[in-house]
């Protein structure tokens, strides 16, 4: 009898485990290059999908560091979703040719391609890599402007609907809730960061020119000469003599980026170091897209604030 009872009890939880398993394997598997796309495919799939993403918060999205792990996360997955304009250029294509999925083939449903329907900036007249300028199709940076976020989750919602049709619904309306949070909060940062519009910036890489656009603010320079390029000594004495002529104050810094490098800039042109992240989950952001613009305008706002 008792023995009956375990046998039974055993079989409950076996059927349990399978269950969770069914639920499980219904979801998509969704991979995405950087933890900014994954936020979005998040808020898209909801509970319908998976997501992990390749580049952890701290990476240049340029130079990601390349794992085995990686190519059997991508043999596994449903989908990708990738920046384009070969953002991931440097390191994705062979751990993508090695994954052997048919399921992320450029041209299925499985691949998503984020700047699908963004108009890039920068976009050069000729094309020229041998520089070793890593934005040689344009700046594909696009996804700090929230604009091109709505574009690049419409995007996903479409690809997710088309992978998994029965929830289609599911992903139209989640992306419908995700617009509508990003409208609300777009005034709340526009009113924020108003005060501050034709402020005076350096950033490291040309990474912010999305944002400083949509929001009004003015690059002078970059520490780099060119997107990829390890910046010069020559370089950053006209950085230097740009920022005091111009009378910019807050050199914008990424987590990966030489930090003291722009400290000695910032020295020299009687300027700050501010530092920031355009990935969720990375230091100071939170987990979603919408945290991760919050604290970055709020960081601005302070920086510029204290820098007058
Ligand atoms: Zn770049």
């Amino acid at each position: 009898m008792r023995a009956l009872k375990l046998y039974n009890t055993l079989l409950t939880s076996l059927a349990a485990v399978a269950a969770t398993a069914a639920v499980a394997s219904a979801q998509i598997r969704v991979v995405a290059t950087t933890p900014d796309f994954a936020a979005l495919a998040r808020e898209i799939g909801g509970d319908r999908v998976n997501v992990v993403a390749l580049a952890k918060p701290t990476e240049d999205p340029h130079f990601v560091d390349a794992k085995p792990s990686h190519v059997v996360t991508l043999n596994r997955a449903n989908a990708l979703i990738e920046g384009g304009a070969e953002l991931e250029l440097g390191w994705l294509p062979p751990l993508l040719e090695n994954s052997r999925n048919a399921k992320l083939s450029a041209g299925t449903p499985g691949h998503i391609v984020a700047s699908d329907g963004i108009r890039l900036l920068e976009v050069p007249t000729s094309f020229d890599r041998s520089k070793g300028d890593v934005h040689s199709l344009g700046n594909p940076h696009f996804l700090l402007d929230p604009v091109a976020a709505k574009t690049v989750a419409a995007n996903i919602a479409n690809h997710f609907a088309q992978i998994d049709p029965k929830n289609a619904a599911t992903y139209r309306s989640n992306l419908s809730r995700f617009n509508a949070k990003l409208d609300a909060k777009l005034v709340d940062w526009q009113k924020t960061l108003a005060p501050y519009r034709g402020a005076k910036i350096v950033t490291y890489h040309k990474d912010f020119n999305y944002f400083a656009s949509r929001f009004g603010l003015s690059i002078v320079d970059e520490l780099e000469p060119k997107p990829g390029i390890a910046p010069s000594p020559s370089h950053l004495a006209q950085v230097i003599g740009k920022m005091r002529s111009t009378k910019a104050r807050v050199i914008l810094v990424q987590p990966f980026q030489n930090r003291k490098t722009a400290e000695t800039v910032a020295r020299q042109a009687s300027g700050i170091v501010v530092d920031y992240s355009q990935q969720p989950g990375a230091a100071g952001n939170g987990p979603s897209y919408i945290d991760m613009i919050d604290h970055l305008v709020t960081t601005l706002a302070k920086a510029f604030g204290s820098a007058k």
